[in-house]
């Protein structure tokens, strides 16, 4: 089969592999219909994620159908047509059974902190990904879920991973009737994260990037305020003349390790050796937000980071909470969502291209070129 193979940072290339089969009886193989490239899989690309193999195969948002299943699988059927949550759950760990399903036990047994994840190095499982023709799905019972006749399938792929990690975004916020929110990132995580903090009640929303037509497309699609970072002199002080003297209520970070720490560094004025990326993001979100307040971390960092300005988060008695997001949980409730208009994922798709093009795919969305958002790669045949 065609997949998306690792080489080297900034390279990945689609690659005749052989075909995955079933390992375990709570397998299935599923054929890929859809997959879309994530703001994480940049990470990987950028070559940030420790044990990122050569060879391995990228891809955690796909939808696809039931082809094969193991032999104790009950709950789906060859034929059924799936979106499969990024995360891998097991359904039975101390995790599981408590519904943290991105922080399941079994997945990954052999790292401590993040769960299995598809297609995301080593550090998260080893498992091989969806940007590929066919994928070996463990655990088949617990995570997909048939995609409701009337939901489209570019919005299931976006159900996969961009809807609940946005919804999770606003939601780890704990937005209170006519906050202000601030978010960090117009990328689709920060995109949806924003749509979802109407939802629950903000009374502003405000994004915060430096890519001029993602910060157009923000305006137009969360309805929202746009500030362009490159336009700021210091972040706190500007946020606090525009919200009455006191900061957002939340902030979230939709951006997650930078491959280029060079913001940081100007920042903070320190020489920094950094070698998962920097973190202006946090930094500013830390700093931007009133005392008192919430910052919800939904931006993909590496495992040790430590150029967090905790002693500031301390002193203003902030709520910090962050996750990789749980998708199964969210699901029912997004379907709704989605199914009532509230929520219009597929918009944020710019650009569907043959997973035979999936290295300039990656370039495309990496370099932000042809003012790109969000990339869905179609499977040959
Ligand atoms: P993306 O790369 O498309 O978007 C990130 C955006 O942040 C870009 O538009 C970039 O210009 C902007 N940016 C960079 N530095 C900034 C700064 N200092 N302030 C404000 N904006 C800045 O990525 P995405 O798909 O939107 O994903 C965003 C983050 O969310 C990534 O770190 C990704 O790994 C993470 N993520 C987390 C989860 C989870 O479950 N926690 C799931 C999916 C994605
Ligand atoms: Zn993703």
């Amino acid at each position: 089969m065609l997949a998306t193979t690792y080489r080297r940072p900034y390279k990945v290339r689609a690659t005749h592999v052989p075909d995955p089969v079933i390992e375990h009886p709570g397998d299935a193989i599923v054929r890929v219909t859809r997959s879309c490239i994530c703001g994480s899989d940049l990470h990987l690309y950028h070559g940030l994620v420790p044990d990122t193999r050569v060879g391995s195969i990228f891809g955690h948002e796909f939808t696809g159908i039931v082809q094969e299943v193991g032999t104790s699988v009950r709950n789906l059927k060859v034929g059924d047509h799936v979106l499969v949550p990024f995360n891998i759950a097991c359904g039975a760990c101390f995790y599981c059974q408590r519904g943290l399903y991105s922080n399941c036990d079994n997945s990954n047994p052999q790292a401590t902190a993040v769960g299995g994840i598809f297609g995301y190095s080593h550090t998260a499982g080893g498992y091989d990904g969806g940007q590929a023709e066919y994928v070996r799905v463990p655990f088949a019972d617990i995570g997909p879920t048939v995609i409701p006749p009337d939901i489209h399938i570019e919005d299931a792929v976006l159900l996969t991973d961009v809807v609940p990690t946005g919804y999770q975004a606003a939601e780890m916020g704990d937005i209170k009737e006519n906050d202000t929110v601030l978010v960090f990132g117009a990328g689709p995580i920060g995109l949806l994260a924003a749509r979802c903090a109407w939802l629950m009640g903000a009374g502003r929303v405000i994004v915060v990037d430096q890519v001029e037509y993602r910060l157009d497309f923000a305006a137009r699609f969360a309805q929202c305020e746009t500030i362009d970072f490159r336009s700021v002199g210091d972040m706190a002080v500007h946020i606090k003349k525009i919200t009455d003297g006191l900061g957002a209520d939340v902030c979230v970070d939709a951006v997650g390790a930078e491959a280029d720490g060079s913001m940081l560094q100007r920042l903070t004025g320190v020489q920094l050796k950094l070698q998962a990326g920097a973190a202006t993001a946090l930094h500013w979100a830390i700093n931007c937000v009133r005392k008192g307040g919430r910052v919800s971390i939904v931006g993909v960092y590496g495992p040790t980071f430590n150029a967090v300005p905790i002693g500031n988060a301390l002193n203003k008695g902030l709520t910090l909470r962050m996750n990789q997001a749980n998708v199964k949980r969210h699901l029912p409730r997004l379907i709704e969502h989605v199914r009532a208009g509230r929520l219009k994922p597929r918009e944020i798709i710019t650009h569907r291209v043959p997973l035979q093009e999936v290295d300039e795919a990656y370039h495309l969305f990496s370099a932000k070129k042809d003012h790109c958002i969000k990339v869905m790669l179609i499977p040959p045949g």
